[in-house]
């Protein structure tokens, strides 16, 4: 039978029923556990994702500290998952646990802000550069509360996104390429507008596309991720971004910049390492240390603009804004975060790791001759069961290898190591040590040693 990314299958299936026997049998206390305890939730987990991890069954967490990560059976596990990003800079960063400790005294939430939030936003211009910022809880809300005023202020309905993308479960951008079409994504829950009269989708990396798209007159933001980092990653080619600011320029469109992965890519994000211009700039995730907290800035210009559409719109509810957003513990972590946490030498000690890692990864793909790759944004990396570099979303989507990705994913589970579930990402945090990276690329090593 024909290979599988360069594997027979045999041998993949082999791997695969040996580590998931592997993973239940160190783990009878979970097992005993969510026999007992899981019915209450709808099908057995409190967030359908949780179904979508690899092993047979979750593993239930007893603790998590810097870049380990301990099981209720006592199993320590090194985490390059990092709760996907929320916990890149590591598990509870001593600041922000001292500056969780310390609020959790004081109010947990008032609708009010606190002198710890004048501190957040001078660190977010410092960390970030010059937006007028508004705090959220979610990147999947930031992005929904940006592409609001994108289109306030331009009176145009659509947001182009590029084919693969992943900017959170807001509607506005569930859409994909299919059959050279702009369509909404097949398997969406309860969906029944027809999401391409609000969205273009295009193919990353394809200037052409997008001004055609932008050409007519209906687009009110471009809104992308510095590098497609949500299937297989994919890197801008040269001259892209530069073509993307060029052109939203030219066409009257927003550039909207969601770093919520592309924050690995060092101090400030992609955008100040590479010196990107966006009107907006989105981050999520990890920029509380972990507290649910996500940003969203625009630029001195378009707040001026906003005033202006406000002072002509009619009195009512916003549509924006969440009740516990912005409240005096998200502003602490924030702090906290931003001035010990996220700090260039944090970024430094997180860049040489993830270059071990991805090093050594590709060392060991080159010397068993499989047809994959490796790539790395920053403290990002991920390999790739496929020959690369990839150019675009359908690219990524045609490189996934959904079998041995999760066979894998197991088995470096039980050699000690955690990975990202969906695809293959691993992070280093300021926590993460040469020997844990060490111990990551030999687990990678001895499973290529059985496929290969
Ligand atoms: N933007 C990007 C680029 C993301 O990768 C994600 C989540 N993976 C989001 C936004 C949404 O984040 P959240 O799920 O925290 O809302």
């Amino acid at each position: 039978s024909p290979l599988v990314a360069g594997i027979a299958p045999e041998k993949l299936t082999k791997l695969a029923r040996r580590e998931a026997e592997r993973y239940a049998s160190r783990r009878p206390k979970t097992r005993k556990a969510l026999e007992t305890g899981a019915s209450q939730f709808l099908d057995g987990v409190p967030m359908h994702w949780m179904k979508d991890w690899p092993m047979p069954f979750a593993m239930l967490v007893h603790s998590a500290k810097g870049a380990k990560i301990t099981d209720i059976d006592g199993n320590e596990i090194h985490d390059f998952c990092l709760g996907d990003t929320g916990s890149m800079f590591g598990h509870s960063p001593a600041p922000v646990a001292r500056a969780i400790r310390a609020q959790a005294r004081h109010g947990l939430t008032y609708m009010l802000p606190t002198e710890a939030a004048l501190d957040a936003a001078a660190l977010l211009t410092q960390t970030f550069g010059d937006f007028r910022w508004q705090i959220a809880t979610t990147a999947t809300d930031a992005n929904r509360f940006a592409l609001r005023v994108a289109r306030a202020v331009t009176g145009r309905r659509k947001v182009l996104v590029f084919n693969g993308c992943y900017h959170g479960t807001l509607d506005d951008t569930m859409v994909e390429l299919r059959d050279g079409k702009t369509q909404s994504r097949q398997g969406l829950v309860g969906q029944f507008t027809d999401l391409a009269e609000g969205a273009v989708a295009v193919e990353f990396n394809d200037i052409a596309a997008v001004e055609a798209a932008l050409q007519t007159g209906d687009v009110a933001a471009v809104l992308t991720e510095p590098v497609m980092t949500n299937s297989c990653m994919v890197l801008p080619e040269a001259g892209f971004h530069d073509g993307l600011r060029a052109l939203t320029r030219k066409y009257g469109s927003l550039l909207i910049i969601d770093e919520t992965h592309t924050i690995s890519s060092g101090f400030g994000g992609y955008t100040k390492v590479h010196s990107l211009n966006p009107d907006m700039f989105v981050v999520g995730k990890c920029v509380a240390g972990g507290m649910p907290t996500a940003v969203w800035g625009m630029r001195p210009e378009l707040a001026d603009r906003f005033a202006a559409y406000n002072a002509t719109r009619a009195p009512g509810h916003s549509g924006m804004g969440t009740t516990l957003s912005a409240n005096p513990m998200q502003f602490a972590c924030l702090r906290a975060t931003l001035s010990e946490v996220m700090t260039p030498s944090a970024y430094k000690h997180m860049e040489k790791g993830a270059e071990r890692l991805s090093s050594g990864l590709a060392r060991s793909i080159n010397r068993h001759g499989a047809p994959w790759h490796v790539v790395r944004v920053g403290a990002r990396v991920e390999f790739i069961c496929a020959p690369g570099p990839l150019k675009n979303g359908a690219e990524a989507a045609h490189a996934h290898q959904p079998e041995v990705e999760a066979a894998i994913h197991t088995a470096l589970l039980n050699r000690g190591c955690l990975i990202a579930p969906f695809h293959n990402m691993m992070l280093v945090s300021p926590a993460t040590t040469k020997r844990q990276i060490d111990r990551l690329i030999a687990a990678f090593d001895e499973i290529l040693d059985e496929l290969f």
